[in-house]
């Protein structure tokens, strides 16, 4: 029997600063202790260490204008040059090689008026509710532009929170046209959409007109790792507790084998400050168990793929891959 495939869906990373911190109302955890406000490298370091030991592959947001703070090719304010070079090398040398890093729009905070660079206090998923192609691609072509200027290879994108869904068709024209722009690519993927508890879950072909084609790769969980923000608790019962949400000890419960049981892909999501847990990093030991579960119980079934991969597995059999109904 062939694999499904199977992938981390990974957002929110950007050098340094946390886009959660910056977006975020409050400057405290739920439990009341600050939000730290920068990630230091040794944080990637250990999702490096996880990834390279268990062969997980996925997709990997770097967010090009991080909380309005700087930016992936001139650096981040607060953040010293040298650690910024660090994270960019590494995220290149360390984690492209398995996941797709692409652009989550610009900044994951306010908008941005690209003609004069100017902060627009909107933010921007806000902002893009009511735009057309014409003002949406430049501001996509930009956040590909600065990947690419960093030394990123990227052939998609990730909506902070639910940019563009208001305006989908003409935010994927945007998508296909910005990529084409910047990597002279037709095939393009974006992830925005979650398809939760709903059976058959996979990515399906959005557009296609015969030269170009815009492949949709949703999420099929949710992230449950979320609440390792809000907790001094890194006990291993509470790891497991939070690992079982996505897969249980006996390989039998938890989203990723339910969306396997509906004959869906588990794409399974989560953010990184889930994983950095302001500074605990529990999140990073649940992924840890996750990853141990899925190769004990599921090596059989299913197999890593980044989105790129997927997306190619999808244009390599178009009519299997219909857009759902939602
Ligand atoms: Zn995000």
């Amino acid at each position: 029997m062939k694999k499904v495939p199977i992938a981390l869906v990974l957002d929110d990373p950007a050098p340094g600063i946390s886009v959660y911190y910056t977006h975020h109302n409050k400057t405290v955890t739920e439990d009341g202790r600050p939000l730290l406000e920068y990630n230091p490298n040794s944080t990637l370091f250990e999702f490096c260490d996880i990834i390279e030991k268990y062969g997980i592959k996925g997709k990997f947001s770097v967010v090009p204008m991080p909380g309005n703070r700087g930016d992936v090719v001139h650096g981040i304010e607060g953040f010293s040059k040298k650690d910024f070079d660090e994270w960019i090398t590494t995220v290149q040398s360390r984690v492209m090689p398995a996941f797709s890093v692409g652009p989550e729009m610009l900044t994951h905070n306010y908008a941005v008026d690209i003609p004069s660079g100017k902060i627009i206090e909107i933010n921007e998923c806000t902002w893009a509710s009511d735009k057309d192609r014409s003002v949406l691609t430049p501001y996509i072509t930009k956040a590909f532009s600065l990947l690419k200027e960093a030394g990123f290879n990227s052939r998609g994108c990730t909506s902070p929170w639910s940019f563009g869904i208001e305006v989908e068709d003409e935010y994927v024209q945007a998508v296909s046209q910005s990529v084409f722009d910047v990597y002279k690519d037709n095939n393009c993927w974006y992830y925005l959409r979650g398809l939760r508890n709903v059976p058959n879950a996979k990515p399906w072909v959005e557009y296609d007109d015969g030269k170009r084609c815009v492949v949709s790769i949703p999420a099929t969980t949710h992230d449950y790792i979320w609440q390792t923000i809000d907790t001094t608790d890194s006990s291993q019962e509470f790891i497991s507790s939070v690992a079982d949400r996505y897969i249980t000890a006996n390989g039998k419960g938890g989203d990723i084998v339910k969306v396997l049981e509906t004959g869906g892909y588990p794409l399974f999501i989560t953010h990184w400050q889930s994983l950095i847990s302001n500074g605990l990093c529990t999140g990073m030991k649940v992924l840890e168990l996750i990853a141990q579960r899925i190769e004990k119980h599921l090596s059989n079934r299913v197999e890593w793929y980044s989105y790129e991969d997927i997306m190619n597995l999808v244009l390599s059999n178009k009519d299997n891959y219909p857009k759902p109904n939602f």
